[in-house]
């Protein structure tokens, strides 16, 4: 479908639209409206199920806001740039390797230095896309995508809105595996704001600076904890491997988990656990698998700690954009806070029976480095400990050496006190590795509102309407007295209407216009079934009776009200409208007369 006809419908029935329009708007940043805010969550929640409480993961919320250390460790501060090219003449900014990719056959600029890109923006003659003037002879420089702050007044700490929700588990670590009593493997899920300002914002809500991010951090001990893979193992898949992508005709790979894991095509059994879950899921929120594909990550693109990176992609009008990720990252996260916090990151793993070890030890005679090294005591004997460690075949000669501050000191052999003893250990210490399932919610939604959108024809009327599943549609159902000049009918559909709200069904009240407009608004916010109440409904002998009528097939049967609670939860999870039509009575008409 068109972009512009899902922006126009976006905005016009309330699912999303610019933010600030009232003071010029800001580009990046949108607002869910009721109908949008309802899909969000709903999206959400479907995701919270899967990944958080059946595979019985646990979920925290961590603040936005994180001090600057924390992202000296993370890396983002030292690495989180895109590439930035400025016209000279407008002024305005560009993703230097967008231009690049899109005007040249470079599928990967972001992998070039910078000066290969001025090359390729010269020698291919790539013009401002706003104004036209040549970028020819424009530096290209790396931007920081992180928003800084100041938290508290005056000189107080400098700090930076996350750009990822991921940090915020990992720098609780130490706390979260106490929460997990010290047992690998746990996985820590949260849903939550992520900020990056980026160079150019696009395309709805593809390209933000202010986003939504569900995430896993599932942590391994990677020597021994394998995921559940029999659970996805012949869950079909449709992938696009990093060797495909690099040959002039290369194909999508139509397999199953298992197969690609056993293959190897898939490098990490738990990224495949989690492509097979993710698979299953996407199906489940209605995602059309046939605009739908796995694409690995080339080897210029993946971070240099993460051993295999698979995204997850989405056809948007035209073009694949990434909706996911799903990365094994070792132990690059929790070590680098170790490294830089003053936390431990490691869990304790004890031993099925406690190991007997030989340790080189140290145990320097201080009576004789104090006066041999003053101030540097205490420095040598510790770098004798350590030496002893790495090498302990070093105390073979008569003297050792060790540095201290950039200076070597001699030590002889006999004053180290080196000696190799039988140790009892229970377990060690290890560094958990990190497999990231990350999920960007408001990629997801518009990616279910592309694949949802749908025209055809209703009683000689063109019709659009979104075939959302009713798991995520932002109502259940909506609610229609005929006309509201007959109490009777307004006072039974407002009853019908508080039934369904007591059941838990998100239900829409419309009594204004034609029952035909009434349908057309609700089939444009994808509401799964609409209920009309009329004046055949209570003017027959017995129960009265309401009409329900489904989204797609636009097909209608007439059923008792006490029975439409009850046959609207079943439909809800997943019973077939067709049910119903073998038990009630059709209705032949969209439009009814009175
Ligand atoms: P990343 O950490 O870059 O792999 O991002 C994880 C997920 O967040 C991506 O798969 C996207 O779905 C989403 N995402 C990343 N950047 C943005 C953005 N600027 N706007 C909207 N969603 C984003």
């Amino acid at each position: 479908m068109a972009d512009a006809a899902l922006v126009e419908l976006a905005k016009r029935r309330g699912f999303f639209f610019g933010s600030n329009g009232a003071y010029g708007g800001t580009a990046g940043f949108y607002t869910f409206g009721p109908q949008g805010a309802a899909l969000k969550r709903n999206v959400e929640s479907a995701w919270r199920d899967r990944f958080t409480l059946q595979e019985g993961n646990r979920e925290i919320e961590s603040p936005t806001v994180m001090p600057e250390p924390v992202f000296e460790a993370s890396g983002h501060l030292e690495t989180f740039d895109d590439m930035l090219v400025e016209c000279g003449e407008c002024g305005d900014s560009h993703r230097a390797d967008h231009l690049v990719e899109d005007a040249t056959d470079v599928e990967d600029a972001e992998a070039l230095p910078a000066e290969e890109v001025e090359t390729l923006i010269r020698d291919h003659e790539i013009a401002c896309p706003a104004c036209g003037s040549p970028l020819a002879g424009r530096d290209v420089e790396d931007f920081n995508l992180m928003f800084a702050t100041d938290i508290g007044p005056g000189d107080g700490q400098r700090g930076y809105l996350r750009p990822e929700t991921a940090q915020g588990i990992f720098v609780e670590f130490p706390r979260l595996k106490e929460y997990a009593r010290g047992n690998l493997p746990f996985g820590i899920t949260q849903i939550g704001p992520a900020y990056r300002n980026e160079i150019a914002p696009r395309g709805g809500l593809l390209r933000l600076r202010e986003f939504t991010q569900a995430e896993l951090e599932q942590f391994i001990d990677p020597e021994t904890d394998d995921p559940p893979l029999e659970r996805v193992t012949d869950v079909e898949v449709r992938l696009y491997p990093a060797a495909e992508q690099t040959k002039p005709d290369g194909d999508y790979r139509h397999t199953t988990v298992g197969e690609a894991v056993a293959d190897g095509t898939i490098g990490s059994p738990w990224v495949g656990y989690y492509l097979g879950v993710a698979m299953e899921w996407y199906e489940r929120i209605g995602v059309d698998l046939n605009r739908f594909r796995f694409r690995q990550h080339l080897a210029g693109e993946r971070a240099h700690y993460a051993a295999d990176c698979w995204d997850a992609e989405s056809e948007v009008d035209g073009d694949w954009i990434e909706i996911a990720g799903f990365a094994y990252r070792g132990d690059y996260d929790l070590s680098k806070h170790d490294a830089y916090g003053d936390d431990t990151f490691t869990v304790f793993k004890r031993y099925d029976e406690p190991k007997t070890v030989e340790r080189a030890t140290v145990d320097p005679d201080m009576s004789v480095l104090g006066p041999a090294f003053g101030g540097d005591a205490a420095a040598v004997a510790d770098a004798l400990e350590t030496l002893a460690e790495r090498d302990p075949e070093a105390f073979a000669a008569e003297t050792v050496a060790v540095e201290v501050d950039g200076e070597t000191h001699e030590v002889d052999a006999d004053v180290a006190g080196f000696a190799v003893e039988e140790v009892t250990e229970t377990g060690e210490h290890i560094t958990p590795h990190v497999v990231e399932p990350s999920f960007g919610v408001g990629r997801t939604v518009q990616t279910l509102l592309a694949h949802a959108y749908e025209t055809d024809e209703v009683d000689d009327e063109e019709r659009t309407y979104l075939s959302l599943a009713p798991e995520v549609a932002p109502r259940d159902a909506a609610v229609f007295p005929l006309v509201t000049s007959d109490e009777r009918l307004t006072a039974l559909a407002d009853r019908v209407a508080a039934d369904l709200r007591a059941a838990g069904l998100a239900v829409s009240y419309d009594d204004s216009g034609s029952i035909g407009r009434r349908y057309r608004r609700q089939d444009e916010v994808g509401t799964p079934f609409c209920v009309t109440v009329d004046r055949d409904g209570i003017e027959t002998d017995g129960a009265e009776t309401v009409t329900v009528r489904e989204r797609d097939s636009a097909a209608q049967v007439r059923l008792p009200v006490d029975e439409l609670a009850g046959e609207l939860t079943r439909l809800l999870s997943g019973e077939s409208f067709e049910a119903l039509t073998d038990r009630y009575e059709t209705v032949e008409t969209d439009v009814e007369t009175n």
